[in-house]
């Protein structure tokens, strides 16, 4: 009765996002355990530009090991040659802002009777959206917005970039968007995403 039930399942997308720190890559491994306990096997894909390349990790230390692609057409063919799980297994992308095609993998994979979970960065540290993930977010049938704990004990909803260097210098800090646009304004104004009203 209970295989009868998940044969009829649809696959579905569901996005997690928000700033660093905000706990998505703890969220996401807290739902793909949920399914390995229901014996179902996840397979977790990541860019080739992230920390690690052979699995994610939360802050809290837990992980699952993943596998890199460069793009999510590439995360595809890699999952139809694992064959992990069978039609309805899990699939992750962890860092999916970098998938610039996670929108059409996302809707294939969900169409398939995949369930899709996305984790990323819902907006840079100017507050530009990544489209990957503004246009999945569209399609999802669900969205999770986290926030972390900011400067001022507010809900941060942003990443600030503090400190010099446009490339990957500095470091980087969860804030509500007033610490935010006050923070990016002082350092570089350039960094600030309105239209300046
Ligand atoms: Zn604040």
């Amino acid at each position: 009765m209970h295989a009868l039930r998940n044969q009829r399942r649809g696959g579905r997308i569901e996005v997690i996002c928000g700033p660093m720190f905000s706990g998505k890559t703890e969220e996401m491994l807290r739902r793909l355990h949920r399914e390995q306990i229901a014996g179902r096997r996840p397979m977790v894909m990541i860019p080739p530009r992230g920390r690690y390349q052979d699995k994610i990790e939360s802050r809290q230390g837990e992980h699952m090991s993943a596998i890199a692609a460069s793009n999510a057409s590439a995360a595809l063919q890699l999952i139809k040659e694992h064959e992990w799980g069978g039609p309805y297994a899990v699939i992750a992308f962890d860092e999916a802002q970098w998938f610039e095609d996670l929108l059409e993998a996302s809707v294939a994979l969900a169409n398939a009777g995949h369930r899709v979970i996305v984790a990323g960065l819902d907006m840079d540290y100017a507050g530009r959206p990544f489209l990957p993930m503004a246009l999945t977010m569209c399609a999802a049938e669900q969205v999770t917005k986290l926030t972390a704990v900011g400067r001022c004990d507010c809900e941060a909803t942003h990443t600030a970039r503090l400190g010099d260097g446009e490339d990957e210098g500095g470091t980087w800090e969860p804030m509500c968007r007033l610490c935010w646009k006050d923070a990016a304004k002082e350092s570089n104004p350039s960094r600030v995403f309105d239209m300046e009203t």
